[in-house]
């Protein structure tokens, strides 16, 4: 059973106390990950094999560079809505303004923009793919 104590006044705080923490958990794995790239990188076992095997590990290292690049890009994210928490402005819409609603934060901690402005956005930016811009 829990009892509802009436304090309202510290329910936003702890709401964005909780946001953050699950920022901070999301950026600590990140960074585990990309060192983990990092090793992978540089350790030098390829050369034991045949044109085959060879060819499948630049690949890999191609895939592995192209997911450390997203997820650098992940945690800038998470930087930003860090920083968005401490300013108190986080889960507001950076291009109109208005508050993204709890679901979409829910589903998606980094998103920077309400559901209207990004999928005006996606719209937009396949024209452009469309037109080879
Ligand atoms: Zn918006």
């Amino acid at each position: 059973m829990t009892k509802r104590k009436s304090t309202r006044k510290t329910t936003n705080k702890k709401k964005s106390e909780a946001q953050k923490q699950i920022l901070l958990e999301k950026r600590e794995q990140l960074i585990k990950k990309l060192t983990e790239s990092k090793r992978e990188e540089s350790a030098p076992e390829l050369d034991r094999g045949d044109d085959l095997d060879r060819a499948a590990a630049s690949r890999d290292q191609e895939i592995n560079y192209m997911l450390s690049s997203r997820e650098r890009e992940e945690l800038r994210a998470i930087e930003e809505a860090l920083e968005k928490i401490e300013m108190g402005v986080y889960g507001v819409c950076e291009r109109c303004e208005k508050t993204i609603g709890a679901k979409r934060i829910k589903a998606l901690p980094l998103a920077p923009y309400c559901h209207d402005c990004q999928s005006e956005m996606e719209v937009a930016q396949r024209r452009n793919r469309e037109l080879g811009l």
